[in-house]
């Protein structure tokens, strides 16, 4: 099944909520990134849900996401646009713990509980939107719901999971967003709560087949529900070799000179997709300004 995520709203127009599977989408971040089980199960979270998040604006918007929880995984960040496009890293990828006492990836001890989540929105506008609250749980999902529920005063429900094969690849992962619009009353969010309380692990559903909109349904009844646009999502990073080579003319002469003389080239590679840029000599001597 190909990764896709939905954008859908309750028929009464009082709840708008997303799904995303994004198997593909973690399996490609785990392979380029070789993270560890736990590892996989945080950056794979914080990606399906950071892809929900772009998916919610238009045209040139960016999101940026970053969860520094003061674990030993040191930061996450990703970042996703409005056409489904996802990338990210962890700081440190070889992080696994034994499962949790609820037989878990034990994400929040590798997140940390300690730190900060950060969502910046680059929305086309003057300046950019950034929001931060602290980590509460280290799971990820919770703490994109108090961010939500705090930073952006929209009572939403966030869930992401992600399973890991024996030989580390990725089982299964996706995620959902849904939130309460201006205007409901109390009955809706208690409702909501009631129906999230006995919901099943979303990355369970997904391992089962079930599409996002399956899920939905689930969630809310086919008939209360209507499904209005649907996107491919995918990991795609935005590097090349032209964006790698404007930040060495950034670093001036001067430096670019002693990448000459003394290492004879340069090689960078992108934090976001591990891909590794080689510039020789000549190259380097046309990036000087
Ligand atoms: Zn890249």
């Amino acid at each position: 099944m190909k990764d896709y995520l939905i954008k859908a709203m309750t028929n009464d127009g009082l709840i708008r909520a997303y799904a995303a599977s994004s198997t593909n989408l973690v399996e490609e971040a785990r392979s380029r990134q070789d993270t560890w089980a736990t590892a996989s199960a945080a950056l794979g979270r914080t990606l399906t849900i950071t892809s929900m998040m772009g998916a919610m604006h238009k045209g040139e918007a960016e999101v940026t996401v970053k969860v520094e929880g003061g674990g030993p995984l040191g930061a996450i960040i990703a970042d996703a646009n409005t056409e489904g496009h996802v990338r990210g890293y962890v700081k440190n990828p070889h992080v696994d713990f034994d499962l949790n006492s609820k037989g878990k990836l034990d994400v929040s001890r590798a997140v940390g509980t300690t730190g900060n989540l950060q969502v910046i929105k680059d929305l086309g506008l003057r300046d950019l939107f950034t929001g931060e609250v602290p980590i509460v749980s280290g799971e990820i999902s919770e703490d994109f719901t108090y961010y939500y529920a705090t930073s952006e005063q929209v009572p939403s429900a966030v869930g992401a999971g992600v399973l890991v094969n024996p030989d580390h690849s990725i089982l299964a992962a996706g995620g959902f967003i849904v939130q309460v619009m201006p205007g409901a009353d109390d009955t809706t969010v208690d409702r909501l709560e009631e129906q999230l309380k006995f919901f099943p692990a979303i990355s369970t559903l997904i391992q089962e087949g079930k599409t996002p909109e399956e899920i939905l349904y689930r969630l809310f009844g086919e008939s209360e529900i209507s499904i209005h646009e649907k996107l491919p999502v995918e990991f795609r990073c935005k590097c090349s070799k032209e964006r790698i080579g404007n930040a060495i003319t950034g670093l001036g002469n001067e430096e670019i000179q002693a990448m000459i003389s003394e290492d004879k080239g340069a090689e960078a590679t992108c934090h976001f997709c591990n891909e590794v840029y080689r510039f020789s000599e000549e190259e380097l001597e046309e990036l000087k300004s």
